[in-house]
C-alpha cells in the first residue's frame, strides 16, 4: 500500500531575521516594528510547516553585507538550536518535515548585491544553507537591476551566476528584478524559477507585480508566483486591504495560468501594515478555509499552499 504523504505548508518570505537583527541594535529602525508577525507559536497556530526566511542587508549598511548577512544566519542557527526549529537544507529534510510535526525554516538571500566582491562566499552560504537568492532587491548591483531602475537587464556576471545558481542547486528568485531582467532569466536558466513575494499587476498596478506575460513565462518554466501580503501589492486603495484580495489574486493567477504555478510569499515581518484578516503566521489557515469556498478541489489547495514551491525545490536542488 502507498503511504500518502502531506504536502507542506509553506511561506517562501519572511523578513523576520532583519527585523530581529535590527530591532536587536534599533540603530535604524528604532521602535518601528511594535512585534513579530513571525514566530513558533503564531507557525504552530497558523498550521505552517515550512518558513522561508530572507537574508536582506537596507542600503545604508550595504558596505557591511557580510556581516549583516552572517549574523542574521547566526540568528537562524540560534533559532534552531535554542528553539527547535529544523533548518531545512536537502530533499531529505523536506521528506522528514513531511513526515513529522516539525516546523522548518529555510534561508533565502533577497538581493545578490551581498555577493559582490564576495562571489567566492557562495560556496560557503550554501554550505550554510542557502537554497534560494534573489538576483536583485529594489537597487542596482552588478548582476541586475531592480524595479524601478530600468536601464538594463541581466549583466554578464548576471548569466555566469545564474549558471553557477543552476551548477550548485539554489532556486533563482525573481521579486523585486526588473522585467529585462526578468526575461533574460527566462532565457538564460535552465531551472524552473520563482517570484517569491510578487503578486499580478492587473489587479493592482505596483512595479512589484507581475504582468500578464511574466506570469506566463512563468507557467511555461514551471516556476512559481508567491502572494505577496503588502496592501500595496494587493489593493489599489491600499488601505482597503484584506484577506480576500489575496485569495482575488490567487482567482486572478488560477485563472490566467492555472492553480500549479500560485504559492504564498507573505512579506511577513519585512511590511509595516497589513492586510485585514492576515495579522500574522497564524492567521495563514484561513487561506486554505476560503480557497475551499471557491473553485478549488483539495488538491488544488494543496499546490497552492506548499505543493508547487516543493516541486521547485525537488527539481532544483541537487540533494
Ligand atoms: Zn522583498
Amino acid at each position: 500500500m502507498m503511504i500518502m504523504m502531506k504536502s507542506l505548508k509553506i511561506d517562501f518570505h519572511a523578513d523576520t531575521l532583519y527585523k530581529k537583527l535590527f530591532s536587536q541594535t534599533t540603530q535604524f529602525i528604532s521602535g518601528k516594528f511594535p512585534f513579530f508577525h513571525f514566530s513558533k507559536e503564531k507557525m504552530q497556530e497558523g498550521d505552517l510547516d515550512l518558513q522561508v526566511l530572507a537574508l536582506f542587508v537596507p542600503t545604508e549598511v550595504v558596505n557591511l553585507s557580510v556581516e549583516i548577512t552572517m549574523k542574521m544566519i547566526a540568528l537562524a542557527y540560534k533559532m534552531r538550536d535554542l528553539e527547535g526549529f529544523q533548518l531545512i537544507k536537502n530533499k531529505k529534510d523536506i521528506q522528514e518535515l513531511q513526515n513529522n510535526d516539525d516546523l522548518g525554516i529555510m534561508l533565502s538571500i533577497e538581493g545578490a548585491i551581498i555577493l559582490e566582491n564576495n562571489i567566492e562566499l557562495l560556496q560557503l552560504f550554501y554550505e550554510l544553507g542557502v537554497r534560494s537568492i534573489g538576483l536583485a532587491w529594489s537597487r542596482k548591483n552588478n548582476y541586475a537591476q531592480g524595479v524601478p531602475y530600468e536601464t538594463n537587464g541581466v549583466s554578464d556576471e548576471g548569466k555566469l551566476l545564474i549558471e553557477e545558481l543552476d551548477n550548485l542547486g539554489i532556486i533563482i528568485d525573481v521579486s523585486h528584478l526588473n522585467k529585462k531582467g526578468f526575461f533574460d532569466v527566462v532565457n538564460i536558466t535552465n531551472n524552473p524559477f520563482i517570484a517569491s513575494h510578487s503578486n499580478s499587476f492587473s489587479l493592482c498596478s505596483s512595479m512589484r507585480n507581475l504582468m500578464d506575460d511574466q506570469l506566463e513565462a512563468i507557467q511555461s518554466v514551471e516556476g512559481v508566483i508567491g502572494i505577496n501580503f503588502n496592501p500595496g501589492f494587493l489593493n489599489n486603495k491600499p488601505e482597503n486591504a484584506s484577506i480576500k484580495d489575496v485569495i482575488n489574486h490567487i482567482d486572478y493567477i488560477t485563472n490566467k495560468i492555472g492553480s500549479n504555478y500560485v504559492g504564498l510569499g507573505s512579506d511577513f515581518d519585512g511590511i509595516i501594515k497589513v492586510p485585514l484578516g492576515l495579522e500574522d503566521v497564524s492567521k495563514l489557515k484561513l487561506i486554505p478555509k476560503l480557497l475551499s469556498e471557491g473553485n478549488y478541489s483539495q488538491k488544488d489547495i494543496r499546490s497552492i499552499m506548499g505543493g508547487n514551491f516543493q516541486r521547485v525545490i525537488s527539481k532544483v536542488w541537487k540533494k
